[in-house]
């Protein structure tokens, strides 16, 4: 039964309106549940399936089909209910991509508890930040993994392994992390005969992911199960239940999650799961699995175009259909020559935020993709406004400003942060992106730079104060300010201006080596430029776009 009841139609206006300066999506319209005590588990577990597997585990084989799958959800909720998780807890997954992942952000959602996530990369130290912050009352990670996160806490933790493990057992360095659960056994246990499902609504809380939105540290973005049941609905129509698709791109990071462990489940497709990105496990597994949809990001695209003959020698891979891109626009160079190494498979580029939680914009054939660098016409029951920076005026049609977006999956705000709330949302609902674009007139959207501080390595998030809090704490160094390089292999690394302290000599890679020990690789240092000054406006704010344009005029 599809358990969704009444529809509410949204989306009634299509393109550029004159009189509020906002442009309409111009894809169908699409419809939401008006039941407004629905929550995401139970929206998803409605929708059809294709009546095979929901889940593949690309390394052993190892499956999970959608009755097997909700089964599971059963018995772990029932398992997390005995152990006291309530509505509006915060349960962590430290854990790299499995198809136990998607298992327990169902299993927690349905109980209305909240789910956080973090990149495994991350250091000890970094994760402490954030678990000080969100206040998990459990966790699930794996045995690898125990360790770093032993490290991370300060007060108690209880902990679900997602596989193998002592239950009962303390970390010997670390009394206080008791691991309570087995993820395997949890699966197993008959499910109680009334389930244990808490009344959970559209406006409860569902996730905690991470994002330094546009300015600032790293921030707990707050979604509700109504932000994702839009989600699930405004992107749904571009895909298909007899789809194979390949999990590489994280499940803790919004992509992977509203795709994986939330989104393909609800199209009701086949997901194969890889643990991480290898690009030749990624192509076996296309062989393999006979994979229809790949998801990826631009630098990976460029590596696939690049060994296109090796792999193709090596790999059959004329099942894939469609690969899946965003994080970045995608040159004519990479779409024409993608198009000309892997005729018949169609680029899909999309654009979206952890904040907006998965919706934004997409291209949905090649004609929409060969309007290159577009990120294609906005998703259905997304609004848009062009944003002139410096007045606060809404623009029109080609012309440059912040991109702002309104819709039903736009978050609630930052946890904790009224300030970076206030200044991301405004009072009537727009999110400010900090993306520089312009809309077409055929209403296709072109991001054309970052008004943001934000630095994406290989598709991860670096906030750049993050790592100039770290360089001042220098006893050399006097100020520094870190701002993005473009590369061609990872999209952008950070790079760091930094202003010694008097009478010091540190060399950059004395910089580079104190940075690489305190962060997660991603967010490593990888260019010092030493300067007499930092640029800065008289309110003390870097001038980021002078530093770039610095940095680049040298290319
Ligand atoms: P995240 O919250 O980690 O998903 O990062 C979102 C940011 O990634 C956006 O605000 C953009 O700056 C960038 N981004 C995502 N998709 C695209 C795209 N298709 N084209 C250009 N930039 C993108």
């Amino acid at each position: 039964m599809d358990e969704s009841g009444d529809q509410l139609a949204i989306d009634p206006k299509s393109g550029f309106c004159k009189s509020d300066s906002t442009f309409y999506s111009k894809r169908p319209g699409v419809a939401l549940p008006r039941n407004l005590s629905l929550d995401l588990t139970t929206f998803i577990s409605s929708r059809p399936h294709n009546g095979k597997v929901a889940f593949i585990d690309a390394a052993t084989g190892h499956q999970l089909t959608f009755s097997q799958f909700w089964q599971a959800v059963d018995s772990v909720s029932d398992c997390l209910y005995e152990m006291g998780i309530r509505k509006g807890h915060v349960v962590l997954i430290l854990s790299p991509n499995s198809i136990l992942f998607p298992v327990v952000c169902q299993s927690v959602l349905s109980l209305g508890a909240i789910i956080t996530t973090t990149n495994p990369l991350n250091t000890a130290g970094e994760i402490s930040k954030q678990l000080s912050e969100s206040r998990p009352v459990l966790a699930f990670t794996v045995p690898e993994l125990l360790p770093k996160l032993a490290e991370a806490i300060s007060g108690d933790l209880r902990v679900v392994l997602m596989a193998g493990g002592n239950v009962g057992n303390p970390v010997s360095s670390k009394p206080n992390l008791r691991i309570v659960g087995d993820l395997k056994n949890m699966m197993r246990k008959e499910p109680g005969e009334i389930r244990v499902r808490n009344r959970v609504n559209q406006n409860d809380v569902a996730t905690l992911l991470y994002s330094s939105g546009t300015t600032g540290v790293s921030k707990g973005v707050v979604s509700t199960h109504g932000n994702f049941i839009a989600a699930m609905q405004t992107v749904s129509y571009r895909f298909k239940t007899e789809e194979i698709h390949i999990a590489t791109v994280p499940m803790f990071h919004i992509y992977g999650m509203a795709a994986f462990a939330m989104g393909f489940l609800a199209i009701g497709s086949t997901v194969v799961v890889l643990s991480k990105f290898d690009m030749d496990e990624m192509l076996w597994a296309v062989e393999k699995y006979r994979a229809t949809y790949l998801p990826l990001v631009p630098p990976i695209l460029v590596g696939m175009i690049n060994k296109a003959e090796e792999i193709k020698a090596k790999y059959d891979v004329r099942s894939l259909r469609t690969v899946l891109c965003g994080g970045a626009p995608i040159s004519k160079d990479t779409v024409e020559g993608f198009a000309e190494k892997f005729p018949g498979v169609t680029i899909m580029q999309g654009y979206a935020l952890t904040e907006s939680n998965g919706a934004g914009s997409s291209t949905d054939t090649m004609e929409e993709s060969r309007r290159y660098g577009t990120a294609g016409l906005l998703s259905p029951g997304i609004e848009a406004r062009v944003v002139d920076p410096e007045s606060g005026k809404a623009l029109g049609v080609n012309q440059t400003g912040e991109l702002w977006i309104r819709g039903p999956t736009i978050m609630k705000g930052y946890l904790g942060n009224e300030e970076a709330t206030a200044s991301t949302l405004t009072s009537e609902g727009w999110l400010r992106t900090g993306d520089l674009c312009y809309i077409d007139d055929d209403g296709f959207l072109f991001i054309v730079d970052r008004l943001k501080e934000l630095i994406k390595y290989k598709g991860y998030q670096v906030a750049p104060a993050e790592l100039e809090a770290l360089l001042i704490g220098h006893p050399e160094i006097d100020d520094a300010a870190v701002v993005p390089f473009p590369d061609k292999e990872v999209g952008q690394f950070p790079m760091a201006y930094i202003l010694r302290a008097q009478n010091s000599s540190i060399s950059a890679s004395a910089v580079m080596d104190y940075i690489a020990k305190q962060v997660a690789p991603y967010k490593r240092i990888r260019r010092v430029e030493f300067i007499s000054s930092i640029p800065k406006n008289p309110s003390g704010k870097i001038l980021r776009k002078d530093l770039i344009k610095l940095a680049t005029s040298r290319l």
